[in-house]
């Protein structure tokens, strides 16, 4: 049944800055500070700076000296003077309490003369690794020129361990390589719904396309004792089983897809569970009248727009009961006033409940930050694409390269 056992098994021996003396060392800190900025530049959320800190903090208690690096926006290889990361700098600044030097850039002589002055406890951000085309090539030259900064790499950037950049993998071939504390947690969690949940063990997915999570309800499929469907990817389901969706959106090269879902459902002894009620409308942007029906009842010219009460109702049941939850993919298009409804059902049952509460994927993430219920929850994870594929079962290239125990 845990066919991915032998292979996840390992990413729980991987070390971590626990295991390594990183005091008067010079440390390359991978994080992703990545952050949500309005028009004028100014960080929304900085949620992803403060999951950075308790590693930064290790590593200063330990008398490191930090070189933080990281990735900010698309700039496509090109400097971009609105994705410098000083913004950034000066935010984790005023949450260290102590001064963080904004470097003008992330290799070269400057970068290398800043580092050589560096003494303990001295913290530094490198710019925008993205700058560089040869960060997301994962050019070796590039990885080389960073690594030489540092005697350590840690890498902490859970929401970029999916993919194969210099500053995730590249550097790992120059510098004993090993992961943060966020890292750690992020594997932890994650990988316990894979490994060994408590149960019953629901998994609750949504989000706007069935295309986006093939992967990943294939695999949790092999783990979970319920599985309830919302969101946009509810119409590709309730499409297979043959009701009429009215005019939502369907993937109908992903029919054969859903239908293959359920059956393996029903074989796996998983309860399937997709709505019996749904929220309707003309249009998704709100200026149109909204209403319930029954499934069965979906007019030809509406689309689905949220699940309805009585569903809603059903999944908070289900919650309930359940030991561990993970929910992915928000209920209905939750941006939307009249069609969030289902989406806080969902995140204000898995708050209330006593069960091990996990949360990833990005809008799913935003839903409970807007709502304040983190702090009720076990984990939300930061990595929106790299929880999924860790979910899916596959090794991230990001955790690959980090030594083991
Ligand atoms: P996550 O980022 O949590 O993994 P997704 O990216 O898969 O979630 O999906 C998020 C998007 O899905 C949201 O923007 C939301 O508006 C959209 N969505 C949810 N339900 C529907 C629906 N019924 N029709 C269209 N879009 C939907
Ligand atoms: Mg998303």
């Amino acid at each position: 049944m845990f066919k991915n056992s032998a292979r996840s098994g390992v990413r729980f021996a991987k070390k971590t800055i626990k295991d390594v003396d990183v005091s008067h060392k010079r440390v390359l800190l991978r994080v992703d500070y990545n952050v949500p900025v309005d028009k004028n530049n100014n960080i929304t959320d900085d949620s992803r700076i403060r999951a950075s800190l308790p590693t930064v903090r290790y590593l200063l208690e330990h008398n490191a000296r930090v070189i933080i690096c990281s990735h900010f926006g698309r700039p496509k290889g090109k400097i971009v003077e609105s994705m410098r990361l000083a913004p950034e700098a000066k935010k984790l600044s005023e949450l260290l309490v102590q001064p963080v030097q904004a470097l003008k850039d992330c290799i070269g002589p400057e970068v290398e003369n800043a580092v050589s002055k560096m003494n303990d406890r001295d913290v530094v951000l490198l710019e925008n690794l993205r700058f560089y085309p040869q960060e997301e090539a994962n050019d070796p030259v590039f990885a080389g020129s960073l690594a030489n900064l540092a005697d350590i790499y840690v890498d902490d950037a859970f929401g970029a361990s999916h993919r194969s950049h210099a500053s995730v993998t590249g550097v790992a071939q120059y510098l004993p390589a090993v992961a943060g504390l966020l890292m750690e947690k992020e594997l932890t969690f994650l990988g316990r719904l894979l490994e060994n949940p408590s149960r019953p063990f629901t998994a609750v997915m949504g989000g706007a396309k069935v295309s986006d999570k093939l992967g990943v309800i294939r695999n949790i499929l092999d783990r979970v004792d319920a599985l309830l469907i919302g969101g946009g990817m509810a119409a590709n389901f309730l499409k297979a089983q043959g009701f009429n969706v009215g005019a939502s959106l369907v993937e109908t090269d992903k029919l054969d897809y859903a239908r293959e879902m359920i059956l393996k459902a029903h074989s796996q002894g998983v309860r399937l569970m997709l709505p019996e009620d749904v929220i309707v409308a003309e249009k998704l942007d709100g200026t149109v009248s909204s209403k319930v029906v029954a499934i069965t009842e979906i007019p030809a010219n509406q689309i689905i727009a949220d699940i309805g009460p009585a569903t809603a109702e059903r999944f908070t049941q289900e919650i309930k009961k359940s030991k561990t939850v993970f929910w992915n993919g928000p209920m209905g298009v939750f941006e939307i006033e009249a069609f969030a409804f289902g989406t806080r059902r969902v995140a204000q049952a898995m708050a209330e409940s006593q069960a091990t509460t996990v949360v990833g994927g990005g809008s799913s993430a935003e839903a409970v930050q807007e709502m304040g219920l983190v702090n009720k929850l076990t984990h939300v994870s930061t990595g929106g694409g790299a929880s999924l594929e860790l979910l899916e079962g596959k090794e991230l290239p990001g955790v690959a390269v980090l030594q083991n125990r």
